[in-house]
């Protein structure tokens, strides 16, 4: 029998490719011990609260059972740190889950799209995957003044059509660490219209240290259309958890709500998340820790005169103006794994996370 599982494959499917997870990573680990420096994943270095820790430790004995399916107890505790309502939060399986979910819920063949060139990669692959019609704005010019790559709200807005079911932003954005103000934001949702729904994005927004630069939580109430997606990914610590949430319209929560996998979110996460939201001075330590240690980072790949874009988060691009593979190479073989930029059309960048001191300074040392 001549069997072709790719040929079966839906159409939306057959138009997608793997997701591409860079290095073998359990393999290198091995190889580098503790010589490695993983700076490709923008994860936290500082590892999550103690006292999260210590939540999963409680929440161990309790394994064999299904986690909450409501997730009630963290939905209350975001409530009433963000002064929303529960019915207002859906969790997921980290944001990038949401994402998805968000497209699959709202978009589909019959409508758009729209992200920014160079936003975050799975915007393009939840509006691949239900098969919407893509539209991918120019990012504003690499000799922009202020945002070089960053999204440019007003294009965005002037590209917005009739059938645009969805806009993600992403806000600090990945990869670029750019980012957009509050007055741009308001200027943007004046112009979409209720049929469209504004995604943005704020994985990073614990990191933000710069002002004018507020959560879109605040737009809600005037805007119904806004959805806001954060993760407990990045600040937080617990990438290896797996858990994110959405905060919008109690509307647009139950749409998401008929989609959503009961059990999206297991136990651990969801005890680990609810104590680590208590924990808010281990994450200002950490967002104090993570701008000294990038304005002393960026700093030093400056005075080298490489040109590094500007970041309100844990990482940074660095645009070499050449092929930056031969630099990745160079990284790689010391141990030093760094993210290629190929992928999203930027293949004489690399992107950085901020490491601790020692991982830092062996990227520095090992730059060629
Ligand atoms: N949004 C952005 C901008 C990100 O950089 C990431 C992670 N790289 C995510 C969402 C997804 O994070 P997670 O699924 O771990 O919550």
């Amino acid at each position: 029998m001549s069997f072709n599982a790719a040929a079966l494959a839906n159409a939306a499917t057959r138009a997608l490719r793997a997701y591409d997870p860079g290095h073998d990573l359990p393999a290198l680990r091995k190889r580098f011990g503790s010589a490695l420096a993983e700076l490709g994943s923008n994860e936290n270095p500082l590892g999550p609260s103690p006292r999260a820790l210590a939540a999963i430790q409680a929440a161990l004995p309790e394994v064999h059972r299904y986690p909450d399916p409501k997730g009630a107890a963290l939905k209350a505790a975001l409530a009433t740190w963000l002064g929303v309502d529960s019915t207002q939060i859906t969790l997921g399986n980290g944001s990038h889950e949401l994402l998805m979910l968000i497209a699959q819920c709202f978009a589909g063949a019959d409508t758009s799209v729209a992200y920014s060139q160079f936003g975050f990669a799975v915007f393009s692959i939840a509006t691949a995957a239900v098969g919407a019609h893509a539209i991918c704005v120019p990012a504003l010019p690499r000799d922009h003044a202020t945002m070089p790559l960053g999204h440019d709200l007003d294009a965005m807005a002037s590209a917005i059509c009739a059938d645009t079911r969805i806009v993600y932003l992403a806000n600090p954005n990945n990869p670029t660490g750019t980012w957009f103000d509050d007055v741009a934001l308001e200027n943007f949702l004046a112009r979409v219209p209720a049929t469209t729904l504004v995604v943005i994005d704020e994985a990073y927004h614990e990191y933000i240290v710069t002002t004018g630069l507020s959560s879109a939580l605040r737009l809600l109430l005037r805007y119904p259309n806004v959805i806001v997606t954060r993760t407990f990914s990045k600040a937080y610590a617990f990438a290896g958890l797996r858990i994110g949430y959405a905060v919008s319209a109690p509307e647009v929560a139950a749409v998401l709500e008929r989609l959503r996998e009961s059990f999206n979110v297991n136990g651990l996460a969801l005890a680990a998340a609810e104590a680590a939201l208590g924990d808010q001075a281990h994450v200002a330590k950490g967002r104090d820790w993570n701008q000294r240690e990038r304005e002393w980072f960026v700093d030093r790949l400056r005075t080298r005169g490489l040109h590094v874009l500007p970041s309100q988060t844990n990482f940074v691009l660095i645009d070499f103006g050449r092929d930056a593979a031969p630099i990745e190479r160079a990284l790689f073989e010391r141990g030093v794994i760094a993210r290629p930029m190929g992928g999203y059309g930027l293949p004489e960048c690399l992107r950085i996370s901020i490491g601790t001191r020692v991982e830092n300074e062996r990227l520095l040392d090992a730059l060629p």
